[in-house]
């Protein structure tokens, strides 16, 4: 299968509803990362994600609708705190989780009772989402486990060959995935934080809660378990002040003759200040650091032998979402037996 790269346009909408009417699956740009998208009513479409992933078949997809799409079908119930959400939110990089209807193929949920839904504000997802008028299932367009893609080269290089499309929408401005909000109880409670924070969540349904899974429960977002977003280089982890135990790291690579590359925000990268040492930067704010990450994990893995992360020293906001993938690239906090 020859996989084509196309911006929009009529003809690449049109080749774009041809192949998920065909049950097809078709890559596509949102504002926080690139999806690969298949029909959410076809039970085949929707397993074709999986195998084609290497996704394990216990963590559900999201479904993705345009902004004028009646989602009443699909969902059962929608909380008050849900309405004033999707009216300051969406469309945006928020996934909200309410109890289903089934309406959906029972392989995007994964048997849960319960259906994620999200609205993405890209202009290419729109336009993509309106042509087939159809709920669209898709995770993120890597495979399983490595980084997220936020260019249709990263989708490309994962999947060429394999899918007939990638609707090309440019850089992904986000750069994390969404902030995934359970709305199924009394209260919002995020499942995965992302670019829609905890307080701009409570500022708007005056409370906000952040789930945190109790040691030998099973996850309410089972993709939460996973170990997640890592590249394909060795890598190496270090609190900010361990920074003398990671130059060490660093030169001993060299000695071996290796290419170390510190991957740090830019106050520590100035302050490392190692004549000529390799270093990728996150950025300086949260939003930068978030869509710099993955753009630069995948830099990584095509240059470096050892990447030595260090950890940032900004807290708060978008941060959240951010550390959690970053840790999560590096291996850590990750339940053991789901490495
Ligand atoms: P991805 O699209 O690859 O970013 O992954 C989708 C994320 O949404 C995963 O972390 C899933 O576990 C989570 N998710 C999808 N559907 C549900 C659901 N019904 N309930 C809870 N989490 C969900
Ligand atoms: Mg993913």
């Amino acid at each position: 299968m020859i996989t084509e790269i196309l911006s929009l346009s009529q003809e690449a909408l049109e080749k774009a509803e041809r192949y998920i009417l065909a049950g097809e699956v078709v890559a596509f740009h949102t504002e926080t990362v690139y999806g690969l998208g298949a029909n959410a009513l076809n039970d085949k479409a929707v397993q074709k994600i999986f195998s084609l992933k290497g996704r394990p078949a216990d963590n559900p997809l999201i479904a993705h609708v345009h902004s004028g799409f009646n989602i009443g079908p699909l969902v059962d119930f929608i909380p008050e705190y849900a309405v004033a959400l999707q009216r300051a939110f969406l469309p945006g990089p928020l996934t909200m989780v309410y109890p289903s209807t089934a309406k959906v193929s029972s392989f995007v949920s994964c048997g849960l009772n319960t259906l994620a839904i999200r609205v993405p504000s890209s202009k290419t997802a729109q336009k993509f989402l309106k042509k087939v008028d159809l709920p669209i299932a898709a995770p993120s367009a890597n495979r399983s486990k490595h980084v997220s893609p936020v260019t249709a080269k990263h989708v490309f290089d994962d999947f060429n060959g394999e899918i007939p499309l990638i609707l090309d929408g440019g850089d992904c401005d986000g750069g994390i995935e969404s902030t995934v909000l359970d709305c199924t109880g009394k209260d919002p409670v995020i499942l995965r934080e992302g670019l829609i924070t905890r307080e701009m969540i409570a500022g708007v349904a005056g409370r906000c809660f952040v789930y945190e899974r109790r040691a030998g429960e099973k996850p309410k977002s089972p993709g939460m378990a996973y170990k997640h977003y890592a590249p394909k280089c060795r890598t190496a982890y270090f609190t900010f002040g361990e920074q003398e135990k990671a130059m060490r790291l660093y030169r001993e690579e060299e000695e071996r003759g290796g290419k170390p590359y510190f991957l740090a925000e830019n106050g520590i990268a100035e302050k490392l200040a190692v004549n000529g040492s390799n270093i990728f930067l996150l950025g300086r704010t949260g939003e930068e650091m978030a869509r710099n990450l993955y753009a630069q994990l995948r830099r990584a893995e095509q240059e470096a032998t050892l990447l030595i992360g260090i950890e940032p020293t900004l807290r708060g906001g978008v941060m959240a979402g951010v550390l959690n993938r970053l840790t999560r690239a590096f291996g850590i906090g990750a339940s053991e037996e789901r490495k």
